[in-house]
């Protein structure tokens, strides 16, 4: 389902390093993309910190028209085999953290991960822009969500033990704005959780290969104007220093391949699976994943 949402262009510095030095990587969506779906958007890459971002930035007008069709957004994944995996997260967080405390998952989607974590006895809260999603976890798992952007739910300060910031960083048009709040609720040595994507993987770099050799100026990073909406574009590099300016130390971080889910039906499909497939462990053997996990600490309060 194709919704009409309206953008406001807006030229931003990097939201990591600040920096207005850039280089331009091509364009993405529109008339140049294989479908042409979205709106044709230039990618650049900051001269600085490596971090990948659409310049000018499509702010849309109403946030919720990019993801009110709830049922195709998640078409893809299965809430009972989500559940387990947030389950493992969330033992990983109570090791770590070495207690059960109090939890925030921001883009709670759903309501799995809060699901996951009131089960093991985390006082859990959830923010969730999207009226339907919040709606839907409240009814389905019983959880509390606040329908608001972060920055309107007003927590106390020093509030949470663990915040979560899982497969959301990639969809934000502020990133630094909402690492600041969260750095402001935490606790000093409050645990954050941050899985996003790697723009600098090998998948990227062979797609846009590809595009160089069949005479195209197109990339295959970020989804500016179409699903699903992805307007950051984060490195190994990038992401360091935006967490280390919104006073985060960085206790674990590494790439992972990420999943294969192209369907493979006919020969064409299947030899696009093959490709992808063997894209995925050379990116193991160059450890340049398209998935970053990032465990950190907050090491000091920033004024915002
Ligand atoms: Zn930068």
């Amino acid at each position: 389902m194709t919704l009409k949402a309206h953008y406001t262009w807006v030229t931003l510095p990097c939201c990591c390093c600040g920096s207005t030095s850039y280089k331009l990587l091509g364009y993405r969506g529109g008339a140049a993309h294989r479908n042409r779906i979205g709106i044709k958007t230039d990618i650049v890459r900051c001269s600085f910190c490596g971090h990948i971002y659409p310049r000018p930035m499509p702010v849309p007008d109403d946030i919720d028209m990019l993801y009110s069709d709830t049922e195709d957004y998640f078409s893809r994944n299965n809430p009972d085999k989500k559940i387990q995996v947030c389950d493992l997260l969330v033992d990983r967080l109570e090791k770590h953290l070495g207690y059960v405390g109090r939890l925030l998952d921001i883009g709670s989607g759903r309501g799995e991960m809060l699901y996951a974590a009131k089960k093991r006895g985390w006082d859990c809260c959830g923010v969730e822009t999207c009226k339907e999603f919040a709606d839907q976890s409240r009814s389905t798992y019983g959880v509390e969500v606040k329908n608001s952007p972060l920055e309107n739910c007003h927590f106390p300060n020093n509030h949470f033990d663990a915040v979560i910031l899982n497969v959301v960083i990639e969809h934000l048009h502020y990133p630094q704005k909402i690492l600041s709040e969260i750095n402001r609720i935490s606790k000093d040595g409050t645990l954050l959780w941050i899985e996003t994507s790697n723009e600098a993987s090998l998948y990227h770099l062979i797609g846009n290969l590809y595009y160089r050799i069949i005479g195209k100026n197109w990339v295959t990073q970020l989804s500016p104007t179409f699903s699903p909406y992805h307007v950051q574009g984060f490195t190994k590099n990038s992401i360091k220093t935006l967490l280390s300016k919104t006073g985060f130390h960085i206790e674990y971080l590494r790439l992972y391949p990420g999943k294969a889910i192209l369907p493979y039906s006919g020969f064409k499909e299947f030899v696009e699976y093959l490709g992808v497939t063997i894209v995925r462990s050379a990116s193991k053997i160059f450890d340049m994943g398209r998935i970053v996990k990032v465990e950190a600490r907050k090491v000091k309060a920033i004024s915002i």
